[in-house]
């Protein structure tokens, strides 16, 4: 069995903090990520400095278009400040009193930016929200089952700034139309295509495969602070940049997120992704075992939706567990210690469980969550939950 991880205690227990494991993916309401040690290294170094931040930017699109064969790049706040900036450059070009005049003031621009009815999210928040930020007005093509070329191609008008592309889990996972499909029907109309690619491993496939803007999330897979990477064809992606003047301004990045960022993609590069997978696999291998020993769980590995290269173990709660998917998470939650697992579509039956963001000796942790839930002789208030949202906990913040 693996060393359990060091906590840093220390900084727990000042701010009156309670340690959680994360079974359920990199998760915002979490803390985002597990930050490399070479970018907490970068952070720590250049935050005392003095720097010049278009050079220190300068040299991220350097980066940045290295790993992801993009033109140019640059680091933002997060994925959805990356995209509004991406929208509102699609809008506004170089026009530097267009862009401060958003987003409410968009005479003479174009404004309307295209999604797929399947592509309509919520990622924390809504992802229409990030184009209105903008200034943008939302085009929905199609419906939520099926989104066909006349429907892309009838939606662009000369006041089309965009197409917004979503690769999630959280979109439809069929039905819409590919990458290519609409790139080929917006750039023969001269219109870009924008993906948000928030949580994907894949740094090079969406430009090469002719998205003209790209955004990353830097605190997903790639373990950094908590930020975003725009990449793209350089006009595009200047313009996005030139946003910092603008609506940009309430979504500002600090040197210490740019360095960390930049130091993150580093590492990535020299990760060792075949020893993450084993220790992933060995973590899958452990909770299938526990849960298909259990009365009433029924589990199996799948992969990842959108094709990154994991895979997640499946949960299926029966009846005869006494639980429900919902109450069984929401019991695993309110355990000592928490253990959160992923149950965004938990009202179908099942949860997962995510190796990704494990400590090591935690996922011996989640392992006997499950037991420890499923074996007990009562069943908790709540176990037969039907509803995973509960507004009520976030309306009484910050009691
Ligand atoms: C996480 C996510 C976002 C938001 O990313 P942040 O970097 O947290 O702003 C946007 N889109 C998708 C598809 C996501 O998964």
């Amino acid at each position: 069995m693996a060393q359990p991880h060091q906590h840093n205690s220390d900084i727990r227990s000042r701010l009156g903090l309670r340690q959680v494991v994360n079974a359920s993916g990199t998760m915002t309401f979490l803390g985002a990520s597990i930050i490399v040690p070479e970018a907490i290294q970068a952070m720590s170094e250049i935050a005392p400095e003095w720097i010049e931040m278009d050079d220190l930017q300068r040299k991220a699109s350097a980066t940045v278009a290295r790993l992801t064969g993009a033109e140019a790049g640059f680091v933002t706040a997060c994925c959805a400040a990356g995209i509004s900036m991406a929208i509102a450059g699609a809008m506004t070009g170089t026009d530097l009193l267009a862009i401060e005049r958003l987003p409410d003031d968009t005479t003479g621009l174009k404004d309307e930016v295209i999604l797929q009815v399947g592509h309509f999210v919520n990622y924390g928040a809504p992802i229409d929200q990030s184009i209105r930020v903008a200034g943008g007005k939302v085009v929905l093509a199609g419906t939520v089952s099926s989104v066909q070329p006349h429907h892309v191609a009838n939606a662009i008008t000369d006041k089309t700034a965009a197409l917004l592309y979503v690769v999630t889990h959280h979109a439809a996972l069929y039905g819409m139309l590919s990458l290519e499909e609409v790139c080929e029907i917006c750039h023969a109309k001269g219109v870009p295509v924008i993906v948000d690619a928030a949580s994907e491993y894949d740094l090079k496939g969406f430009l090469a495969r002719g998205a003209d803007v790209v955004i990353y999330s830097g605190h997903k897979f790639l373990s950094g602070p908590t930020s975003g990477l725009v990449a793209g064809r350089k006009d595009l992606v200047r313009a996005a940049y030139l946003q910092n003047r603008g609506i940009g301004r309430a979504m500002k990045v600090g040197k210490e997120t740019i360095a960390g960022a930049m130091a993150a993609l580093d590492a990535w590069e020299k990760r060792d992704h075949a020893g993450i997978r084993a220790r992933e696999q060995a973590a899958l291998d452990l909770w299938l075992e526990t849960a298909n020993g259990l009365k009433g769980l029924k589990a199996r590995i799948v992969p990842d939706p959108t094709n990154n290269p994991l895979d997640r173990l499946e949960v299926t709660v029966l009846p005869e567990s006494g639980y429900t998917a919902v109450g069984l998470a929401r019991t695993m939650a309110a355990g000592e210690p928490p253990v959160i697992v992923r149950d965004h579509e938990a009202e179908l039956g099942h949860f997962y469980l995510d190796p990704c963001n494990l400590h090591p000796g935690e996922a011996e942790v989640v392992s006997q969550a499950l037991r420890d839930a499923l074996t007990s002789e009562t069943r908790p208030e709540g176990a037969m939950a039907t509803t995973r949202k509960n507004p009520a906990a976030a309306l009484s913040w910050p009691d």
